[in-house]
């Protein structure tokens, strides 16, 4: 193949509202913001990637703003005129300029693996060794904050057969409180709908000592990321029998070898960003089964870019034991893609075009993209 090379890179911000607040331990939305970056080779081939966090800088280090700078200021450069078509020699290349950064990584590892599928006329999913399913389910969120609000939106999932897994964001309160919302949303939906839990780091070892238990009586089958510590976490492991997710702890292929060592959870949420990437995430899924843990799809609420990348991934996987949350382009307002993903019957259909095999409804993007780098000030606060 004749080698295209990079020619350039833009960035560029788009703000867009949330369907309604999104309530977590960490933070509560209002809106979401997306930093999405193209990349133009000279064969005339455009790649696209998204950099997505959760509410701003409240779940990690990197925020969308954080991502644009060092794309525009460290990564285009040392990428323009390289060879497009070898992306994991190019990704080794810009890791040993720029370190950590996994957001802003996953973003353009995405962008090339997007334009180098439409150069090949084959879908990302066969450059990550082929798709073993063509559609994954999809759980939805419970977020916001009262109990019978989750459960008429739990009913609407059932009724219009969009979701079936419900996962709950508790930690924020009390322990008490959280375990008498959860028993109310699991009794309401019965067996229609699997409930599980997502902490979010929220609470100290003893407080989840006490907590799981509870969770489990109430019918909970999956307990994610109830504290920060990994250790703390293994130790949980050890003393009950519901399933218990590690997520903020996964890191990358070093921090899941760690955790995989120890038998430090009984569940890995694999999120490309998180993770650095694509390949990352798929080094970390191979270490999962290797050791006997399952896997699930995770997110970091991420619009139609990144979800869609991420189902590619996932549909790669051999095993899915716990389905994926891939709703993020649903709790947002706006439709970006000229054609929409199709939601249905519980599971998200992975895009079978060449790259990610989505195209960008541009107008649209263009009218939520932000005038250079000041916030647009959030009418909902
Ligand atoms: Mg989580």
């Amino acid at each position: 193949m004749s080698a295209a090379t990079i020619e350039r890179i833009e960035t560029c911000l788009v703000d867009l509202p949330t369907i309604r607040p999104h309530k977590l331990s960490v933070a509560t939305m209002y809106g979401q913001t997306l930093m999405l970056v193209k990349v133009y080779c000279s064969d005339g081939v455009v790649g696209i990637g998204e950099g997505t966090t959760i509410a701003g800088m409240a779940y990690g280090p990197e925020s969308p703003e954080a991502m644009k700078l060092s794309i525009d200021a460290y990564f285009a450069p040392a990428m323009i005129g390289q060879d497009a078509t070898r992306v994991q020699a190019l990704m080794a290349h810009v890791g040993k300029l720029v370190k950590v950064n996994h957001f802003a990584k996953s973003a353009l590892e995405t962008a090339l693996l997007d334009a180098h599928g439409k150069r090949l006329g084959v879908p990302v999913s066969e450059l990550l060794g082929g798709r073993r399913r063509d559609r994954v389910p999809v759980a939805w969120t419970l977020a916001s904050g009262d109990t019978d609000r989750d459960i008429a939106e739990a009913e609407q999932m059932l009724q219009e057969r969009r979701h079936r897994i419900f996962k709950l964001k508790i930690g924020a309160r009390d322990p008490k409180v959280d375990i008498a919302h959860v028993a109310a949303i699991k009794r309401a939906v019965g067996d229609r709908g699997a409930v599980r839990v997502d902490v979010n780091m929220a609470w100290s070892e003893t407080q989840a000592a006490w907590a799981i238990p509870a969770l489990a009586e109430a019918g909970c089958e999956l307990v994610e990321q109830p504290v920060a510590s990994a250790a703390a976490l293994a130790r949980l492991m050890h003393r009950f029998p519901v399933a218990l997710m590690a997520d903020e702890v996964l890191q990358g292929p070093d921090t899941a070898f760690e955790i995989a060592r120890q038998h430090g959870a009984d569940v890995f949420a694999i999120k490309i960003e998180q993770n650095g990437g694509l390949f990352a995430a798929q080094r970390v899924a191979a270490i999962a089964d290797a050791a006997g843990i399952e896997l699930y799809g995770g997110t970091m609420l991420e619009a139609a870019v990144s979800t869609v990348a991420s189902a590619h991934l996932f549909a790669s996987f051999a095993h899915l034991q716990w389905g994926t949350e891939l709703f993020g382009p649903l709790l947002i307002t706006e439709e970006i893609l000229a054609q929409p993903l199709d939601y249905s019957d519980f599971e998200l259909t992975v895009p079978a075009g060449p790259g990610l095999g989505i195209e960008l409804d541009d107008a649209r993007v263009k009218r939520f993209t932000r005038d250079g780098l000041v916030k647009v000030t959030n009418k909902s606060h």
